[in-house]
């Protein structure tokens, strides 16, 4: 008897889509989508979900259970976005550059940009300390609901039990007057669960023009933003 862990099949097919969807969209963070980071990525997502094991057979695909199961579905995918931006982060000297970050970097016309860091932050319940899970972050600035750099970035974002009640955000470069241009930069920051009274809080980041817009994530330039603490409404 060969017993198979059938999330192989279904997170290897979905971290595969996922990673073409970021090409189609030349994502200019996805510096490469050689198979290794295809299989660390992979590697990833499944180490953080359920097995499903079943008894292998001839041809046998990802069962009704797994594709019926819509919440498992959406932590996949979540899973696998998340797996994608960090093996893009870690620095991989024996990686080539891909073409497509170059030829984006020489479009990027120089001009100067304010270049935000990646927001983290955290939703933790105020009587147990725990991670609250399934919590809705909505980062907003005066103009309203706050532009990401693409879509694999959601604004508002959730909290996973698999991230430990973790969210980020990612705001889109916004043109700078000139370089070393000063501005400072107001948002608040809404959480929302269910069972949960609502909590937001504002921040400011200063930031100095840079000399053009950044297109891939540095790992030393990210913000901790303050954590949410919620009560039982
Ligand atoms: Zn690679």
């Amino acid at each position: 008897m060969n017993v198979h862990n059938q999330m192989e099949e279904y997170v290897s097919d979905r971290v595969r889509d996922i990673y073409r969807q970021l090409k189609e969209k030349e994502s200019p963070w996805l510096t490469c989508s050689c198979e290794s980071c295809i299989l660390d990525s992979i590697s990833y997502v499944l180490n953080r979900v359920a097995p499903h094991y079943v008894v292998s057979g001839r041809g046998a695909v990802y069962s009704s259970q797994v594709l019926n199961n819509s919440q498992l579905r959406a932590d996949v995918d979540a899973l696998a976005v998340e797996a994608i931006r960090i093996i893009n982060s870690v620095q991989r000297p024996y990686h080539k550059l891909s073409s497509n970050l170059i030829a984006m970097s020489s479009q990027n016309e120089q001009q100067p940009f304010f270049n935000f860091p990646v927001l983290n932050g955290s939703v933790y319940d105020g009587s147990t300390f725990e991670p609250v899970i399934d919590a809705e972050i909505t980062l907003k600035s005066k103009n309203g609901v706050v532009i990401m750099q693409d879509f694999s970035w959601p604004n508002p974002c959730r909290t996973y039990k698999s991230t430990k009640g973790s969210f980020s955000f990612w705001p889109e470069s916004i043109p700078a007057s000139k370089e070393n241009e000063i501005r400072k930069f107001t948002f608040t920051a809404e959480a929302k669960a269910s069972g949960y009274q609502t909590v937001s809080h504002a921040f400011e980041i200063v930031l100095s023009g840079e000399p053009k817009k950044r297109i891939y994530i540095n790992n030393s330039l990210t913000m901790k933003i303050p954590d949410f603490i919620m009560f039982n409404s």
